[in-house]
């Protein structure tokens, strides 16, 4: 019922405001649905989507070609405590664009199209056979302090957005308890150094054990190399006693 209102009251704003695409600027047609309603058809092909190969734990893709599953050089020496990342897309192009929009010019809106493209990992054939009962959709936290500057944590508008779609539920289980340094400049070791006791378990998740023995859907709009995400699987597995935790991104840096 919910849904079939929201849906009523898009047709009627696309009706009242013709949308355009965000990256050409192209008109659309209403009644599109999903990222199309964001996009041209021209434009969603452009897409840099990730596809096979590509690294089985951090989803790394391969440029050339390569048969089977394989394991690349990025991740083959390190520590990940996750079972391993998915990412729809490459971080560049119009996926750059729209995460950089939403991000800092704070375009709410474009959290439906991102999580439209989220949501296409869910056809990779290991998240496919999900139970949905069992699995949690958790946001990397955001620091209050930047999450005050930024008036928002993008990943817990797409654990809202994705949650609304699919529904798998969602819940605020980390807190980000110190901030950070910028982890660009960073090499990997510095990256792991700089992390250390940044994140907490949410206490009253805690105290409810609400995702002990559970499985973790870990969402983030971008992932780079895995430190951080693999920092939060990490505090999920030994504080909150997750069972499994599962990376998925819109984008892949
Ligand atoms: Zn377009
Ligand atoms: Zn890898």
């Amino acid at each position: 019922m919910k849904a079939a209102v929201h849906r009523y009251a898009s047709a009627l704003l696309d009706l009242v405001y013709p949308r355009h695409c965000e990256i050409c600027q192209k008109s659309l047609e209403s009644e599109r649905q999903g990222a199309a309603r964001w996009l041209c058809n021209e434009c969603l092909d452009k897409l840099p989507r990730i596809e096979a190969p590509f690294c089985k734990i951090c989803g790394e893709p391969y440029e050339g070609s390569m048969t089977g599953e394989f394991q690349c050089g990025n991740c083959a020496d390190l520590k990940l405590h996750f079972e391993f990342a998915v990412s729809t897309c490459r971080a560049r192009d119009a996926v750059r664009l729209l995460v950089h929009r939403f991000k800092y010019q704070r375009r709410l809106d474009l959290r439906g199209v991102l999580a439209s493209l989220l949501a296409e990992v869910l056809d990779d054939p290991r998240l496919a056979v999900l139970d949905r009962t069992m699995w949690t959709l958790v946001p990397v936290p955001l620091h209050h302090a930047r999450e005050r500057e930024r008036q928002f944590n993008q990943a817990w508008e797409l654990c809202r957005e994705l949650s609304r779609s699919t529904g798998f539920p969602a819940l605020k289980g980390l807190r980000r308890v110190r901030p950070t340094t910028a982890q660009a400049s960073l090499s990997r070791h510095q990256r792991i150094e700089n992390l250390r006791g940044a994140f907490a378990m949410d206490r009253s998740v805690l105290k409810k054990n609400a995702l002990r023995g559970g499985s973790v859907l870990l969402v983030d709009d971008v992932l780079t190399t895995g430190s951080t995400t693999s920092e939060c699987a990490r505090i999920l597995r030994r504080e909150g006693g997750v069972e499994k935790v599962v990376v998925i991104t819109v984008a892949r840096g």
